[in-house]
């Protein structure tokens, strides 16, 4: 893509009520626009980002036997007040609206009841499960902070996925399946090393629950991280457990982190409630064993952008980044330099790399700051001066390191690196 043709320019200064990094950065690269608290679309550069990481998050689901549905926003009052979810009193983040007959609707904060009604159409008997639908939808939460950007959103993408199990035993497989997926899905993503699995209390929804954890001070929880078990605990439940799971070691270091994902053991309080039974090998009906595991695609990003962000701007990791490649040109007037960028250009993008292309009539001083801001993983320069010396400059943008490449060495270079 042509930069001079982006729809998004960028800007020295984010919003001035706003007061997150991962946000002011976004922004200010031109990945996301604020519409209000809480509330933010997406640009061009942020939902290619986006695309990606919901990519990685379909491949890692998809690897465990999930099966992507959509589910709708709108909820209806009477299957949230049969499992006693829908009084304000109980959960205090939803948003309700009300048809023109008065009736009273509310937009889905998460989906265990919907879903679990809908598969009383598909579950019978015992040869119909196990089943994990998931989505990757939008969630609405009237949050009363919404100050860590796309961290906290009111209105933000969740990957929801519920897992429909015989019993206790064959729902703990797949719990467990689903602690590595997670795993990946953040190493993928260019967190896994700052991310922990966190023993957390499941709180009135779930008898127990785990948490994963990403290490930053953006963060709003605080956790206690066992560097040798590379596990952590939450603080709610510390005051119980007060020593690591695995070790038993009580040496355990307090960290600021954000929860990028959660995943609960439901055992049968949604089935029983809502009546979502099947027939056993004998005949016997029993209710279905659920678990629910979700993740946050946007506050996956908003993460993303604090841990790796440096004091210039943006890091993409080479999975997720919006392109692969920023070719900037300098000087692009000189017919010679146009030439040579246009030909490098094509032969890249018919290599099936992605590139962005800086063809915009600027100082390079500029150019390069605003390459810095948007953080793609390689920058290749185009001047006077490479075409003199027959090499071209390739930086990467995470550490720094500058390589000289002769033309026809430039797509292989690339490919490698980002393998
Ligand atoms: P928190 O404790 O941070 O409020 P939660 O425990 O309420 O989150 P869950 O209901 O477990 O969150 O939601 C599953 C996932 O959805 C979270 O792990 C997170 O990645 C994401 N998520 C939850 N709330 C938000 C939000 N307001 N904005 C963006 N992502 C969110
Ligand atoms: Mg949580």
């Amino acid at each position: 893509m042509r930069q001079s043709q982006l729809l998004s320019k960028t800007r020295k200064e984010a919003p001035k009520d706003e007061v997150s990094r991962n946000a002011e950065l976004l922004i200010r690269a031109g990945f996301i626009h604020k519409e209000m608290a809480g509330v933010y679309s997406f640009l061009p550069l942020g939902l290619r980002v986006l695309n990606k990481v919901n990519g990685v998050i379909r491949e890692e689901m998809n690897a465990i036997g999930g099966q992507e549905i959509l589910l709708a926003a709108l909820q209806d009052r009477e299957l949230w007040e049969k499992t006693g979810r829908w009084d304000d009193a109980v959960v205090d983040n939803w948003f309700k609206t009300k048809l023109k007959s008065g009736a009273e609707l509310g937009l889905g904060f998460t989906h265990e009841e919907p879903l679990t009604a809908l598969m009383k159409n598909h579950i019978r008997s015992f040869r119909d499960l196990p089943l994990y639908p998931y989505q990757i939808q939008t969630k609405f939460r009237n949050e009363t902070r919404a100050k860590s950007g796309i961290m906290r959103g009111r209105e933000f993408l969740m990957k929801d996925l519920y897992s429909f199990s015989r019993d206790e035993k064959e729902h703990s497989l797949f719990y467990e399946k689903a602690k590595l997926a997670y795993m990946n899905v953040f190493d993928k993503v260019g967190i896994g090393e700052t991310t922990y699995i966190t023993s957390a209390s499941g709180g009135t929804f779930s008898k127990y629950s785990d948490e994963f954890q990403t290490i930053t001070e953006a963060g709003e929880d605080t956790i206690y991280v066992c560097e040798g078990c590379k596990i952590a605990i939450n603080d709610e439940v510390l005051e119980s457990k007060k020593a690591c799971g695995n070790c038993q070691s009580s040496d355990l270091k307090k960290k600021k982190s954000v929860e990028v994902g959660n995943i609960f053991n439901l055992g049968v309080r949604f089935s029983e409630a809502l009546n979502l039974a099947y027939l056993d090998e004998e005949g016997k009906e029993k209710f279905v064993v659920m678990g629910s595991y979700g993740l946050g695609p946007t506050r996956l990003i908003g993460t993303i952008a604090e841990v790796l962000s440096d004091k210039e701007g943006l890091v993409w990791p080479k999975r997720v980044a919006p392109f692969d490649i920023h070719l900037v040109e300098i000087g692009g007037e000189s017919g010679e330099v146009r030439k040579v960028s246009e030909r490098i250009y094509s032969a890249l993008n018919s290599r099936g790399l992605e590139v962005l292309f800086d063809d915009r009539d600027l100082r390079a001083g500029e150019k390069f700051k605003d390459s810095d801001l948007i953080g793609i993983p390689l920058r290749l320069i185009i001047s006077k001066k490479t075409l003199d010396e027959g090499l071209f400059e390739i930086k990467e943008r995470s550490g720094g390191k500058v390589s000289k490449v002769k033309e026809g060495g430039l797509r292989d270079f690339a490919d490698d690196y980002l393998k």
